[in-house]
């Protein structure tokens, strides 16, 4: 994410950098600069530093909910669906969500109380 605290330095780099030029003698610290060239220069900085990175903007974990109690079909907040053959996506040591790419977070059915097991395989 571009800092935007660094917007008048890298502005200042960008002028710094323009090709043939060099500082009047007599005024080293000066540089020279067109309004064009400004106004091109600061737009494109103000644009990289306005730019909201996706994973910035979105939440950064996915949900998967288990569908039914005992299911082994998962909905995802992402909208996919995945089965597991048994068993959480955290007890399949799933970390990232293969859809999306984002951290799952297991939000198994709700357990009512008793065995978690059912059958089992
Ligand atoms: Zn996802």
């Amino acid at each position: 994410m571009a800092e935007r605290s660094n917007i008048d330095a890298r502005i200042c780099q960008r002028v710094a950098e323009l090709t043939d030029r060099s500082s009047p003698e007599d005024w080293p610290e000066a540089m020279l600069v067109t309004a064009d060239e400004l106004i091109e220069i600061i737009n494109s900085e103000l644009e990289v530093a306005t730019t909201v990175p996706a994973e910035v903007s979105m939440p950064l974990q996915c949900n998967w909910y288990q569908e039914d109690e005992g299911s082994d079909v998962w909905g995802t907040s992402c909208g996919s669906r995945f089965t597991l053959n048994d068993g959480t996506p955290f007890d399949n040591r799933m970390e990232h969500c293969a859809f999306c790419g984002k951290h799952i977070i297991d939000n198994p059915w709700p357990d009512d109380g008793g065995d978690e097991q059912k059958g089992g395989a």
